[in-house]
């Protein structure tokens, strides 16, 4: 797939944009000034494949608490502030490696003009954007709650930063359904070049959030649009970076990662092939390696199925077959299937 080519960020050497790879993001939950917790859930999304995090900074404390984050953490971190020029400020000056603001919600022509010039100082990124909640009131009486009014929003905002001489910029129009949000990023893509951070806003909890995040963000990624992801989950933020790697891989950015097919059962199944395929994905979740493996529910139609397989394995009431790349390697009793699958199974993650 074309992807389309925006200006390049580097957000505290990760790149965004410039044809780079599309990078996760996901967001603490915790307290940020609570820095034992808040590292602990850094690390546990680093673990988990996130390349960005952002934190909330509400008072003081937090943006005091992001130099602290920054020597116990490997992600560079993105500062979330409203209201505050002087919370900004603090925020880079303990260095944040970008800012998620809206220049219309920190103050006047003066406190933007501060945020601006310290922004330039510190050479770092910014994010701004607009959301069905927060539209430009001017944008929102001439065009209602619609994908115009959040792209002329957003890029008012970009304006403002712009005329100060600000131009790392990353641009955010999210809206908590996939129609609008795919038609805002659409829009916006059409209308500048800077990179896009894709997400629905208020997704949900994790089953409705990762189908209306696939809709909308999957659509954008398949037409090339989207430097930045975070499919937000009203939960544990880990399940984020999981469902936005998933994304990743199902819309064929990611290819390094070990691919499982298993099949929907049908009559002919005999043995517990969902379990086997609950537990072969489970193992493989992490591991980078471009390998394609099949768990088939009967040797009738899945080795023929299965074809394109490193390694498949496909099953009867009595035994199973273990095949690769279509041909049939071993055949062995229902009772040691499992344990000779995951021996092969080793041998080629491992090869
Ligand atoms: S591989 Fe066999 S069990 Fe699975 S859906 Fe196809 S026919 Fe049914």
């Amino acid at each position: 797939m074309e992807r389309k080519v925006t200006r390049l960020v580097d957000i505290g050497g990760v790149k965004i944009g410039g044809g780079e790879s599309v990078k996760i993001q996901s967001m603490c939950t915790t307290k940020t000034s609570d820095v034992e917790a808040t590292a602990a859930q850094i690390g546990a999304l680093a673990s988990a494949g996130c390349d960005i995090v952002r934190v909330s900074v509400l008072d003081e404390e937090d943006a005091s608490a992001i130099k602290i984050l920054k020597s116990k953490c490997s992600l560079p971190i993105v500062a979330d502030i409203h209201f505050s020029h002087k919370l900004a400020v603090t925020a880079i000056e303990n260095g944040c490696d970008k800012v998620r603001i809206n220049p219309g919600n920190i103050g006047g022509d003066k406190e933007i003009n501060v945020v601006a010039d310290c922004i330039k100082a510190h050479k770092i990124a910014v994010r701004v954007g607009a959301n069905t909640g927060s539209i430009e009131k001017q944008y929102l009486a001439k065009y209602g709650r619609s994908a115009r009014a959040l792209v002329e929003s957003a890029l008012c905002n970009v304006n403002v930063l712009e005329k100060r001489g600000v131009n790392d910029i990353v641009i955010s129009v999210k809206a908590s359904g996939a129609d609008l949000t795919y038609q805002a990023y659409s829009l916006l893509s059409e209308r500048c070049s800077y990179p896009l951070h894709i997400g629905v806003t208020e997704a949900g909890t994790e089953q409705m959030a990762v189908v209306k995040s696939s809709a909308a963000l999957g659509a954008l990624l398949l037409n090339g649009i989207g430097d930045t992801l975070r499919v937000s989950i009203t939960g544990d933020p880990v399940r984020e970076v999981v469902a936005a790697r998933r994304l990743l891989r199902a819309v064929g950015l990611d290819n390094d990662f070990v691919d499982v097919i298993s099949c929907p059962t049908c009559g002919r199944c005999q043995w517990d092939v969902i379990s086997l395929a609950g537990k072969v994905n489970q193992r493989v979740e992490t591991v980078r390696k471009p390998l394609k493996v099949a768990v088939m529910g009967c040797v009738v139609n899945g080795p023929g199925e299965a074809k394109d397989c490193d390694l498949g394995i496909a099953g009867s009431a009595e035994y199973c077959v273990i095949f690769k790349n279509g041909d049939i390697y071993k055949r062995v009793p229902a009772e040691n299937a499992e344990s000779e699958f995951f021996s092969e199974l080793e041998k080629i993650i491992n090869d």
